[in-house]
């Protein structure tokens, strides 16, 4: 058995996030605003090998049972995310992540004008206008943003 996979059977309850592409662990935390504040116990693990001389990012959350919505926007950052949600020491569901149609919040819109830059506290919304190309459209200023491009709020 690979060691990945024993990272990703050794969790008792809550959701593990396998195959984040290398590198983007970080990111995934930061979108599902997964800080440990709450005092869950998270496992982040970057770079674990997979397959020959391919990486991945693991995530384990305890006791917290990610739903689609939240799942989703792991689509943007890492399509080829699997989630699986663990009961018991037992796999229950596994799913695939799913490109959304908008996404909300997680990205900054390039636009200083926007009003989602200004002080009025007002999230940013986007639709996913090219799923392929990975293009978005703020909604708010109509800008179009390449997701390669733009930063995280
Ligand atoms: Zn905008």
């Amino acid at each position: 058995m690979e060691q990945s996979e024993l990272m990703v059977r050794r969790i008792k309850e809550g959701t593990v996030i396998d195959h984040i592409d290398e590198g983007k662990g970080l990111q995934v935390l930061d979108a599902l605003r997964i800080d440990g504040k709450d005092g869950s116990l998270i496992t982040v693990a970057l770079n674990v090998p997979s397959g020959k001389s391919k990486k991945k990012d693991i995530i384990k959350v305890e006791n917290k049972f990610l739903k689609d919505d939240d799942t989703n926007k792991i689509a943007i950052i890492s399509p080829k995310a699997t989630i699986n949600i663990i009961k018991n020491y037992k796999l229950i569901e596994k799913r695939r992540v799913a490109l959304p149609n908008e996404i909300d919040r997680i990205f900054r819109c390039t636009n200083p004008d926007c009003i989602t830059n200004s002080t009025e506290h007002i999230e940013s919304v986007m639709d996913l206008i090219d799923k392929d190309g990975m293009i978005l459209k703020c909604r708010y200023c109509a800008r179009i943003l390449d997701v390669n491009e733009i930063k995280y709020n």
